[in-house]
């Protein structure tokens, strides 16, 4: 039986003469390969729908056994014109599309993924997108949608506020903050913890309620930056398993 949805594509291939495999993300069945046979002549049936960052509206059904997944036609949704033709903004998607590839994100996190995917696109192809803040941004909050969800701005030990309260650490692992008092009466956090200024947690705490759309017009000091982005990347490896390295993601 075939159903229709809503895709962004990550990937295409070519094989055989005429046939296509597509990598693509859907709310409802995370990141998946599908085949679409003739996808590379019949362009009738998929006009302008095989190309990375189009999205497209699918029919998808299987093959007779039921062993894979075909696309059966695809109506273009949206092709972000304005990113393919800067290499700025090609630049900036591609990166957020290959961290959604190697996340291997599943059916149970799929809708809030595929949301900030393509918010992030709309975000770029609207005004563009900075490169100082566009790739952490989009690591960070896709671990928060992915449910671990910090609470930057209380202490995880006593439930102190830390709106103004210098001396804390983030226990990376727990994915929580302590204050000084908890960590001077020696309840140290577990596993690898990292020195927080409170100008850092604000930050954190507004990328984590912030959407694309308002990443354009932020502003952070350069230090606050460059320690939110550090703790972002220690975060994000330790629980998505990921890192960025020389133009891929790796495995850690
Ligand atoms: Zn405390």
């Amino acid at each position: 039986m075939s159903s229709s949805e809503k895709a962004l594509v990550l990937k295409v291939g070519g094989f055989r003469e005429a046939d296509c495999w597509v990598k693509l993300l859907t709310p409802t069945r995370g990141v998946f390969n599908a085949f679409a046979f003739g996808g590379s002549r019949s362009r009738r049936r998929f006009v302008g729908c095989l190309d990375p960052l189009s999205h497209v509206l699918f029919t998808i059904g299987t093959n007779k056994t039921g062993t894979y997944t075909v696309l059966e036609e695809g109506s273009l949704l949206h092709n972000f014109p304005a990113i393919r033709e800067s290499s700025a903004k090609t630049g900036l998607a591609v990166n957020c599309m290959k961290f959604v590839d190697a996340v291997e994100i599943d059916p149970s996190d799929a809708r809030p993924v595929y949301t900030l995917l393509l918010e992030t696109l709309y975000m770029l192809e609207k005004d563009g997108g900075s490169s100082a803040f566009t790739p952490w941004f989009f690591r960070a909050k896709l671990a928060f949608e992915m449910g671990y969800h910090p609470d930057f701005l209380s202490c995880g030990m006593c439930g102190r506020s830390l709106v103004a309260e210098e001396g804390c650490q983030f226990g990376v692992e727990g994915g929580q903050v302590a204050c000084r008092t908890c960590l001077s009466s020696g309840k140290p956090l577990e596993g690898l913890a990292r020195p927080v200024s409170t100008g850092v947690l604000r930050a954190l705490d507004w990328i984590q309620h912030s959407r694309p759309a308002d990443w354009l017009t932020v502003s952070m000091d350069s230090e606050v930056r460059r320690q939110a982005s550090q703790l972002i990347e220690l975060f994000v490896a330790y629980h998505l398993g990921l890192s960025w390295d020389n133009g891929m993601y790796k495995k850690v």
